[in-house]
């Protein structure tokens, strides 16, 4: 028979309920015994969801105050050791101590989960850190759902992905030092959870995933043969990509089971197919755990057909990785449009999924239950396919015309550039700013009220106005060269853009996990895009009008529109991406007309959407550059085309940015001394840039003389004529006194440079 079973569940709660006691926690509003009761009820009831549906086993260890991450360290006793606490007897404030930091402790550093948008706490490796044994939060938690009548598989990031993800701090001379340690406190663990009964633990080990080299892919062999003694029977989970390049590998590895993600990797099952191991399990992860779609049931079934006749019981099926990445259940969605509601999945419509899926290869296809839930998903792969909704004929038209559209200006930027500077004559050194001014609550307020429909649209435009002429008249003040208009009226960079284009759609509770208690509610495009009228125009328009300065249009570019939604899985990403390029050079074009001479287009997740292996960064590449190039060029020389990258590494990709060909970046830069600067002074980074000088992520108001040291770097490595000046990004975070502080000591940084050149 095969088994049904998942990698891990969303921890957050339906309603956000971890999120909401985490919190009222911090405040000391709730005590840790109403914390803890919390966690647990959200526990029961993320079994229970397993358990009805009818998986096979119920994972345990999913489960996180803030992450897993750091539940693995807790569990290791290896939470870092300059918080100072004694591993056995750590408390839920200490962790949260560790997690968010304290006055005496900076938190621990986070970062995204691979190629998610989930962000995991670094471990920190120092000679002092062990690895013999911390909470018990593991064990008790594993008895609560044996206590409820479940069969449970214990769930562990393993050893070596741990290893790999953290970082050494100090008195550690490489990281395999620390691997005899690591694997002790394992072994423990493994033990306690054999001696509890325990049969199965998934061993999640993700960095498979990646390019390892020869050292890292050594150590999998000798660590495993010493985990597997004593211990329950370990189905080695890998996912986000194929596997394929470690096959020999694994086969070699002494664990009772491999999980495969199939959907990012569906090839990777004929070079796994050949040799797999006797008695070993295949843990076939076919359903998607990272989008939102509903599987096509009939073609999955077909996928794992072959291999049950192969392996028969050994076959397993589940997700592709955990379900922690995508939202909790579309039952609370009420609101989403029916046609559009039957297209998708969330996690617990996934766990169905999979468990239909297990009861047709053992033998039930053709009970009425499941029978019917064959059918329901045959019709709504079917009505995808040929909906409307999703099929626009006027953008299959433009898009098989796209050969027809230069994806290049009229001219090269030298050209360009000067017919730039004789258009706007600005200053050496001209200041400006990343696109969003502080986000009062009046603001906030008003647009909530709009969208609740208690304020009325011509009350709104003119609350809207009124910050607007606010924004523009503390820029002319402070002395700013080329202006912005705030963004008052965007929520957020993608939602703004996303409600107004047909294709996307928005959930009411779709949430996500980001990181701690923090949720994303991703938009999902589901359709050809199309922009059915312009977005931005009328803002720009009213702002330009207030100033004699140039005013920046400000849109969010194709790639980040793409990354930070759920994309439709019925054509390749690329093609979405140049749908919404398609629509933004429309938007690109009207503010042109309306006058609006600088537009910029906002590209942070450029960098994020690359590929988990370099060997596929070209592809995505070439197509993340054509898409922005497809926006920006439908204009004339003489317009200045900007885009905006922060948080990122660039030096690896310095080409593809370049070939972006922008007449203007902005970037950020200040958090890393202008270091990241360097690679574009050695690559000779043609275009304009403008460097962040200040850190916008705190209200500390920098001082002139600090902004003219990195000014004064920033020349030493990018010529004179070439160099901005800016925040490292907006500043809708942060509250109007600093925020004026600090630009009016930028101005005063920049002309002080003037000056000295
Ligand atoms: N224009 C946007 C802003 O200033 C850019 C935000 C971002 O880069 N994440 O808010
Ligand atoms: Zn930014």
């Amino acid at each position: 028979m095969a088994k049904a079973h998942i990698l891990g569940f969303p921890r957050i709660g339906a309603q956000r309920e971890l999120k909401f006691a985490v919190e009222s926690f911090w405040r000391g509003d709730i005590d840790v015994a109403a914390l803890q009761q919390t966690g647990k009820t959200l526990r029961a009831r993320h079994w229970a969801i397993q358990a009805d549906a009818g998986l096979d086993l119920v994972t345990v260890g999913d489960f996180a105050w803030y992450d897993q991450v750091l539940n693995t360290l807790a569990l290791l006793g290896a939470v870092p050791t300059r918080f100072g606490f004694d591993p056995k007897k750590l408390t839920p404030a200490d962790y949260f101590t560790a997690a968010r930091g304290n006055p005496d402790h900076f938190a621990m550093e986070m970062t995204k989960w691979f190629d998610t948008n989930y962000h995991y706490l670094v471990p920190e490796f120092t000679a002092d850190l062990r690895f013999d044994g911390g909470v018990d939060w593991l064990f008790e938690e594993n008895a609560e759902a044996v206590a409820l009548g479940h069969k449970t598989k214990v769930v562990l990031v393993g050893p070596l992905s741990l290893l790999y993800l953290g970082k050494i701090k100090s008195g550690v001379a490489g990281k395999f030092d620390l691997l005899p340690k690591l694997i002790a406190g394992y072994q423990q663990v493994l033990k306690r959870l054999k001696d509890a009964g325990v049969e199965w633990v998934q061993i999640d080990e993700p960095v498979l995933a990646l390019e390892l080299d020869q050292a890292w892919r050594d150590a999998f062999l000798p660590t495993y043969q010493l985990l597997v003694e004593g211990a329950p029977k370990l189905l080695l989970a890998t996912y986000f990509d194929r596997v394929s390049e470690h096959v020999a590998l694994l086969n070699s590895l002494p664990v009772a089971g491999v999980h495969l993600d199939l959907v990012r990797g569906p090839d990777q099952l004929a070079a796994f197919a050949r040799d797999w191991p006797q008695d070993r399990v295949l843990s076939a992860g076919v359903i998607d755990g990272r989008n939102i779609w509903r599987a096509d049931l009939e073609a999955v079934l077909a996928t794992l057909q072959p291999l049950q006749e192969k392996l028969g019981d050994r076959l397993w099926v589940s997700a592709s990785c955990s379900l922690l990445h995508v939202p909790v259940d579309l039952a609370n969605e009420p609101k989403l449009d029916a046609e559009i509601k039957n297209w998708l999945a969330f996690a617990t419509q996934k766990i169905d999924e999979i468990a239909v899926l297990a009861r047709a290869l053992n033998g039930d296809r053709s009970t009425p239950a499941v029978a019917e839930k064959f059918k329901a998903a045959a019709e709504a792969v079917a009505s995808r396919k040929t909906s409307p909704r999703i099929h626009n004929p006027l953008v299959q038209k433009r898009m098989s015309e796209l050969d027809r559209i230069s994806a290049s200006r009229q001219s090269v930027f030298a050209e360009r550039i000067a017919k730039q500077q004789a258009r706007f004559k600005l200053p050496a050194f001209p200041t400006t700013n990343i696109g969003s001014f502080p986000q009062t609550t009046e603001i906030r307020q008003a647009r909530a009220q709009h969208k609740r429909g208690e304020l009325g649209h011509l009350e709104y435009l003119n609350r809207m106005r009124d910050e607007i002429r606010h924004v523009v008249q503390k820029q002319e003040e402070i002395g700013l060269d080329v202006l912005v208009h705030g963004e008052p009226e965007r929520n957020d960079m993608v939602e703004y853009f996303g409600e107004q284009l047909w294709g996307y759609a928005f959930t009411a509770n779709g949430w996500v996990q980001s990181y701690g208690s923090r949720c994303v509610k991703p938009p999902f495009i589901y359709g050809d895009v199309y922009r059915p009228e312009a977005m931005t125009v009328g803002w720009s328009e009213f702002a330009q009008s207030l100033t004699a300065k140039p005013m920046k249009g400000m849109l969010t570019g194709p790639v980040t529109m793409l990354q930070w939604s759920f994309v439709r899985d019925d054509q390749p990403r690329e093609q979405t991406a140049l749908q919404i390029a398609l629509a933004l050079r429309d938007e690109v074009v009207d503010l042109e007309k309306a006058g609006i001479g600088m537009i910029q287009i906002d590209e942070p997740a450029f960098r994020e959407g690359l590929p988990l292996k370099a060997a596929d960064w070209p592809h995505y590449l070439d197509w993340a550059v054509k898409a922005f190039r497809i926006s920006a060029s439908g204009v004339q020389d003489d317009t200045q085309i900007h885009t905006h990258m922060c948080y990122s590494e660039f030096n690896d990709i310095l080409p593809w940015i370049a070939a972006m060909d922008a007449d203007v970046i902005t970037i950020e830069t200040s958090r890393s001394d202008m270091e990241l600067l360097d690679g574009f002074g050695e690559f000779e980074y043609p275009n304009d840039i403008g460097p962040g000088v200040y850190d916008i992520h705190s209200p500390r108001v920098p001082k002139v003389e600090e902004m003219q040291r990195l000014l004064r770097k920033a020349r030493g490595v990018i010529p004179d004529q070439r160099l901005w000046v800016n925040p490292d990004c907006g500043l809708k975070t942060r509250g109007w006194p600093e925020t004026i502080a600090a630009l009016e000591n930028m101005v005063v940084a920049a002309r002080s440079l003037r000056e000295e050149s």
